[in-house]
């Protein structure tokens, strides 16, 4: 079980957009900005409830908007959340504090305001530098304003912010994608998340490659580009701390993204807001997606045993072996630290290579696996297993 006053993360959800891209099937709506006012008020009363069903207040080191688009928000209402969060939690001084933002939705005045009251990262939803593929993926930005975006969050005082892209778009070109590995190397943020493009059957875009309208994206140039931004990003000074993310580590200044490090560490999070996930004590929390069913559960006022909130519509206790198999598949996301073995006996007062020997025998037999250090103390993802993570991951779960 874990400790009650281990440092926690908070993620805090807005599911608001002007329009769904094409290609996204993530927990967000369009034209509900009317319940915006209203959301913001329930998920200041949920952070409330929960951090009210503790006696002492809870330390917090990173809070992360995320969305949809929380750049909807006006910057009274982030103010609002925050001033909760700091009336709510033991803030950390240096606490980590991200917003996702779009660039279609953002001006100087709105950055140097968030930035005046503490929001201190922007993760910026570039997806691509080049004109066509943002109308293909349905965007609201073009790249000018995605650039100027850029400058003024520089403007505003932000220090550290990380850019966005997909890659393995219908039609890419191996130009295409250098046109935006060269826009991020340029604009040179702190940090960079790659994703590959990823469909569920019932986007729009999944729609179009199944009608014929698109091509179908071509798995090997996919795994192509990830190489070029492997070696690329290396070249000019990123250092990849993750499968698909990438950071400036200068010196003692590490500009990682603390508040996705909780995660892949196993450590716990709680998270508000529609549809939000949360894990703390043992268990794993999803709240409800509707937006007015999360609005009517919350001002139930329901008071419950910390950390679960009246909005939560799963509950499940986590127990000791899955929580280990999942400390597995989440350390091995960290491409360049992997796990290390003394730090999960620590965690788990057993050592993983007693308990996964055959797994990682096999493994390390493949070349998917390697150990960091002689004495076998870390073991990570070898690189030509960053494109396989799926498969590797897969040999820690089940009966371990
Ligand atoms: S901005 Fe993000 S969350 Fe909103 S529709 Fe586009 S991809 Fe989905």
């Amino acid at each position: 079980m874990l400790g009650w006053m281990e440092v926690h993360g908070v993620y805090l959800h807005f599911p608001f957009c002007v329009k769904r891209c094409l290609y996204c099937d993530f927990n967000t709506t369009t034209g509900t900005l009317e319940y915006l006012p209203e959301y913001v008020n329930a998920i200041c009363q949920e952070i409330d409830l929960v951090a009210s069903s503790l006696s002492f207040p809870l330390k917090i080191h990173t809070i992360y908007l995320g969305g949809g688009t929380p750049s909807l928000l006006s910057v009274y209402q982030i103010d609002q959340v925050l001033t909760r969060m700091r009336l709510s939690f033991d803030l950390a001084r240096e606490t980590e504090i991200t917003l996702e933002a779009n660039p279609g939705t953002v001006s100087f005045n709105y950055l140097f305001g968030l930035h005046q009251l503490g929001v201190n990262r922007l993760s910026l939803g570039i997806q691509s530098a080049v004109p066509a593929e943002l109308t293909l993926m349905g965007r609201i930005h073009t790249v000018e304003e995605a650039r100027q975006s850029i400058q003024d969050a520089r403007m505003a005082g932000f220090d550290n912010f990380n850019l966005d892209f997909i890659y393995g778009l219908p039609g890419q070109t191996k130009a295409n994608w250098q046109q935006s590995l060269d826009f991020a190397i340029e604009n040179a943020p702190e940090h960079l998340s790659l994703y590959a493009l990823t469909l569920d059957d019932h986007t729009p875009m999944a729609r179009q490659i199944a009608d014929g309208i698109l091509k179908t994206p071509d798995d090997d140039m996919a795994a192509d580009f990830y190489e070029m931004a492997m070696d690329q990003l290396a070249k000019a000074g990123y250092q990849q701390y993750e499968i698909s993310n990438w950071a400036t580590i200068c010196g003692d200044t590490s500009r990682v993204c603390m508040h996705n490090m909780q995660y892949w560490h196993n450590q716990p999070y709680l998270g508000f807001g529609s549809g939000s996930h949360g894990y703390s004590q043992g268990v794993r929390t999803v709240n409800v997606v509707p937006l007015e069913e999360y609005i009517k559960r919350v001002r139930s006022d329901q008071k419950q045993v910390f950390p679960l909130s009246p909005a939560n519509e799963i509950r499940n206790e986590i127990g000791e072996t899955t929580r280990m198999q999942e400390a597995m598949m989440l350390g091995l996301r960290l491409t360049d630290e992997g796990i290390a073995r003394s730090h999960y006996i620590l965690l788990y007062q057993q050592d993983y290579y007693e308990i996964f020997h055959k797994e990682i025998d096999r493994l390390l037999g493949l070349g998917l696996l390697e150990w960091v250090e002689d004495n076998q103390e870390r073991i990570r993802l070898t690189r030509k297993a960053r494109l396989l993570g799926n498969q590797v991951f897969m040999n820690f779960v089940g009966d371990a």
